[in-house]
């Protein structure tokens, strides 16, 4: 079976901490800062990372104000 790709455009988002809506209605997605931790000015990115518990249901994608989130099945 083939498992659904999940991909980020982090020119759409580029701080998740401005938003974060993804990160409240799925764990597949998680946030960490681009750079090091603890550094002044960093972007926190979204990343698909439990992505073997991906549905490709597609909410995270329609959700996204920034049409930032693409899911291919
Ligand atoms: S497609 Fe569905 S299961 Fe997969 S990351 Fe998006 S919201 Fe989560
Ligand atoms: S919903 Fe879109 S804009 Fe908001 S944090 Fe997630 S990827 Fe970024």
């Amino acid at each position: 079976m083939r498992m659904p790709v999940v991909k980020i455009d982090h020119s759409r988002c580029v701080d998740s901490r401005e938003c974060g809506k993804c990160l409240g209605i799925c764990p597949v997605l998680t946030t960490y800062p681009e750079g090091p931790p603890f550094k002044e000015g960093v972007g926190w990115r979204i990343s698909p990372t439990f992505v073997s518990l991906c549905t490709g249901c597609g909410e995270c994608a329609r959700l996204c104000p920034e049409s930032a989130i693409s899911v291919d099945e």
